[in-house]
């Protein structure tokens, strides 16, 4: 079912989402079930699996030599969404790049996600390799999220890249693209990073979800601000608890937010990172009771591999 049908039928209820990283190639599938399960008696509609962008690695050769080469390290995105469809009798939400895909090779994934029956994807750009500056785009590939959304907008029209194929068996993805309440780091001003959320939703996005933040207000601002310029799809706060202390200065880093001082501090207090996870658990129980009060769809949590701070956070919120 389509997210934006989840949330008409959920008739103002705040439903609980979250979203997994696929595990490192090689490591069994069994340590994903094993996050998932405690979060499935919350009753997720949805579940999102992310699509990492390709890395160099280096393998020694003889003398000393260094090898370079390009690997994605965490793959089988589609292949996770079949399973947990299976599993669980959920969405899967798979995220579709812009990065490091052709264009080609994108609708060869689309193909699959239809054929699999999954209804929802999340288009997004994908950010800069770990070894590079500035994000470049794949030659063939899509340049920026509202270039994506306007092919998988084509696909669900039946118009397929070369342009030869006759169809009514089109897909129908109900398409979910990026936001950023404290403006995405690339871009000059808030006011043009909304203008080119804009321009994704005009290009056929049904949903937004957000990048995390830990001050509500940045949301509440955000979602209004959106709305002033005419953007009317649903906007899905994303919430992550802090679990460790290094997250002080990576996530400000990495995600182009700030933290709040009374949490910094709280943070700062404590002796360690058990402490600082209870902490995290706190904040975001907080943060998602506010946001649910406000009448929020859906409440997407990141959990980033481990799921015991989220079960906490929902026993007490949903
Ligand atoms: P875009 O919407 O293309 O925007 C990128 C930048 O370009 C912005 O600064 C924007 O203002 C600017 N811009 C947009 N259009 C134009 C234009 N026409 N001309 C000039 N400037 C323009 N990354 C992953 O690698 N894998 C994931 O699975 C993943 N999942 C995510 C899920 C969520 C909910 C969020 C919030 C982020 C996720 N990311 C993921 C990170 C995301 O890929 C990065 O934040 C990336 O840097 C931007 O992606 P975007 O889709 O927002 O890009």
């Amino acid at each position: 079912m389509k997210i934006t049908d989840h949330i008409k039928n959920a008739k103002g209820k705040t439903l609980f989402s979250f979203e997994i990283i696929p595990p490192q190639k090689g490591t069994s599938i069994q340590k994903l079930y094993d996050n998932i399960d405690p979060l499935m008696e919350y009753k997720p509609p949805f579940i999102d699996v992310t699509t990492s962008r390709e890395e160099h690695i280096y393998i020694k050769k003889e003398g000393g030599l260094l090898e370079q080469k390009i690997t994605r390290m965490r793959p089988g995105t589609v292949g996770i969404c079949a399973s947990l469809m299976h599993k669980y009798k959920t969405d899967p939400v798979p995220h579709v790049l812009c990065g490091g895909f052709t264009k080609e090779e994108t609708e060869y994934v689309l193909v699959d996600c239809h054929y699999l029956g999954i209804d929802n994807v999340m288009a997004l750009r994908g950010d800069a390799m770990k070894d590079e500056a500035y994000f470049n785009p794949q030659k063939e590939g899509n340049k920026y999220a509202s270039d994506l959304v306007g092919q998988i907008s084509n696909l669900n029209k039946g118009n397929y890249l070369h342009e030869i194929i006759e169809t009514t068996y089109n897909s129908n993805f109900c398409i979910g693209v990026a936001g950023y309440p404290e403006k995405h780091m690339e871009s000059p001003s808030m006011e043009s990073d909304l203008r080119k959320l804009k321009e994704k939703v005009d290009a056929g996005a049904d949903y937004v979800v957000t990048q995390m933040f830990f001050d509500n207000q940045k949301y509440f601002n955000f979602i209004n601000a959106a709305k002033e310029i005419g953007i009317n799809v649903p906007i899905i706060p994303g919430v992550k608890p802090i679990a460790i202390r290094r997250h002080l200065n990576i996530l400000p880093q990495v995600f182009n937010l700030n933290l709040p001082d009374v949490l910094v501090n709280e943070i700062e207090k404590c002796k360690d990172n058990k402490e600082i996870r209870q902490v995290g658990i706190e904040w975001a129980i907080t943060q998602s009771k506010e946001l649910q009060k406000a009448g929020v769809p859906v409440i997407h949590y990141y959990s980033m591999g481990k799921s015991d701070n989220i079960k906490a956070i929902a026993s007490k919120v949903f």
